[in-house]
């Protein structure tokens, strides 16, 4: 257990801040806003526990988190790695690592293994796809921990990005929604920093890993998920969103931690405000890449990798455009690119129904399949373009259905957000009226239904707000209401439910908008007379 001042006594009878270590759960304080809190007891958690990195309030608490988690341990033996035939391509391997204990593929059964799993690589010395977890020589508390977050087997994109990214590649990585991405990354993340940490005294850990998304939700998710595989692992995180105190977070970038998980925004005034060693930040992750390089957060995402020195970088989305993909390329040198499945395309699991509504029209069939048990499939989430819409909406809602409905968009403040989160997660109310604040990444459990409400400005965020209604190829719906007002995206909506072998609405289909460019096209001709 380490004090929040200190950071060295593994069961300590004080803190190196000369106050005694608070023995019982009563003896601490109530947290203030933005504190960390204890895990069981929800006080001022002001130690973090060593073997879990969870915050705790005292050692009578961390006694109980520790009992709890004992017996939540699976009491079955893990089962052994599979072992393929030998030949160079799994050899790769991050400077100062060991060598992967699996055999390798011959590169034969390696592009039939990738063209099986829809894995696309480009660049150079690429290794094999790994199958299993144990046969990437991973710390064995890291092994313990995925099999108790329930990860058996590697999905495919973590299949290939793992022992790439093991190798130290920097990669841009495209793979659908809900396909384990953050595992992807997360895996090789808390290795190295385990690896790497191992025999540090814990004053001497620095950041050595820095994960950027573009909203504070998907932070909190990625930071949850760091946590739960770095468990009991030299590997602590921080957090650093807007929303919640800066002093807190610095505090806890001040403890030793080894990633970094926070909004551009946040981190650049974190940073311009405190002097925060940076030089051993040696992975940088750009999750939902073409976010990341779009306008608005750009120049911020570019300040923060300007400030690092030289780090691998690995980048993720499930909609990844040519002119990211530039940006990419000129960011890093050997950029290898992976593409899982098809890129820029929906995820195959969710079935989408596009229906043709006026916007006048637009409540009344909102709380017609509401109220209807067919089509009804709580929980749901239901996408809107504006805050006030989202307030105005989940207000209607529950007027005009009796279905309790919550808002959630960037106006609440994090606080309300976590609380607006939690209850809708543990299903206490069954529509969520959201902007795009969880349009990407956030894995909302249990939803199977997505209402798009208002389309959104582009045709990527559709693909990836339809996405929060499958996890890992289960299956889900989406519906999303169109009409004349969404013009600029006919084109490309109507290419998307094709491909998907989804219906287009007549007006859709007849629109003079949905063949925008081929009159372009056509009215080029005839300027230039061609
Ligand atoms: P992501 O695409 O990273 O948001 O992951 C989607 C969901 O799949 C999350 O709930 C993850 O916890 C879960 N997940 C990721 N990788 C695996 C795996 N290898 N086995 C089982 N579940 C996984």
């Amino acid at each position: 257990m380490e004090n929040r001042e200190s950071a060295n006594c593994s069961e300590p009878s004080a803190s190196a801040a000369g106050n005694d270590v608070k023995q019982r759960c009563w003896d601490q304080r109530e947290a203030l806003p933005g504190e960390p809190r204890c895990v069981i007891c929800g006080r001022y958690g002001e130690y973090i526990c060593d073997e879990t990195n969870d915050d705790i309030c005292s050692v009578e608490c961390k006694r109980i988190l520790l009992d709890r988690i004992a017996k939540s341990q699976p009491a079955v033996p893990r089962p052994s790695p599979v072992k393929l035939p030998a030949t160079d391509e799994c050899y790769y391997v991050r400077e100062g690592n060991d060598k992967s204990e699996a055999g390798s593929l011959s590169s034969d059964q390696v592009e039939l293994l990738r063209r099986k799993l829809e894995i696309s690589i480009r660049g150079d010395l690429v290794p094999a796809p790994i199958l299993s977890f144990p046969s990437c020589n991973l710390p064995e508390k890291l092994l313990q921990n995925l099999e108790v977050a329930g990860f058996e087997m590697p999905t495919p994109v973590q299949m290939q990005a793992i022992p790439s990214a093991l190798i130290g590649q920097n990669l841009l990585v495209s793979a659908e929604t809900g396909s384990g991405k953050s595992g992807s990354f997360l895996v090789p993340i808390v290795s190295y920093c385990a690896k790497f940490n191992a025999d540090k005294p814990h004053g001497e850990r620095k950041p050595l890993a820095m994960v950027l998304t573009p909203t504070r939700e998907l932070c909190i998710q990625v930071e949850e998920q760091a946590k739960l595989l770095g468990k009991g692992l030299p590997f602590k995180t921080a957090l650093v969103v807007g929303g919640d105190a800066m002093a807190g977070q610095l505090y806890r970038i001040q403890q030793g931690i080894s990633l970094i998980v926070g909004t551009p925004g946040r981190l650049i005034d974190l940073l311009a405000k405190h002097d925060i060693e940076l030089d051993s930040v040696s992975i940088l992750v750009l999750d939902e890449v073409d976010s990341m390089l779009e306008r608005g957060f750009h120049e911020q995402v570019m300040q923060i990798f300007r400030a690092l020195s030289q780090p691998q970088v690995l980048m993720y989305s499930a909609t990844i455009p040519k002119d990211v993909q530039k940006m990419a390329n000129s960011m890093v040198k050997d950029l290898t690119i992976i593409a899982v499945g098809k890129p820029n395309k929906p995820t195959g699991a969710v079935k989408q129904v596009v229906i043709w509504v006026d916007s006048k029209q637009k409540k009344q069939k909102l709380f017609d399949i509401l109220t209807s048990k067919q089509h009804f499939k709580p929980p749901v989430v239901v996408f809107v373009s504006s805050r006030i819409g989202a307030d105005l909406l989940s207000e209607a809602i529950g007027i005009t259905t009796g279905i309790k409905a919550v808002s959630i968009h960037g106006e609440k403040s994090m606080k309300e957000r976590r609380e607006i989160l939690k209850s809708f997660l543990v299903g206490e109310v069954l529509v969520i009226v959201a902007t795009g604040v969880l349009g990407r990444g956030i894995d909302l459990l249990h939803v199977k239904q997505v209402i798009v409400f208002d389309m959104p400005n582009s045709i990527k965020e559709y693909v990836h707000q339809i996405g929060r209604a499958s996890r890992l190829g289960e299956e889900g719906s989406a519906m999303a209401f169109v009409n004349e007002e969404n013009k600029n995206l006919f084109r490309d909506l109507v290419q998307i439910l094709k491909s998907s072998g989804a219906a287009v609405p007549r007006e859709l289909a007849n629109s003079r908008y949905t063949f925008g460019s081929s009159t372009n096209k056509g009215q080029k001709k005839r300027k230039y007379g061609l």
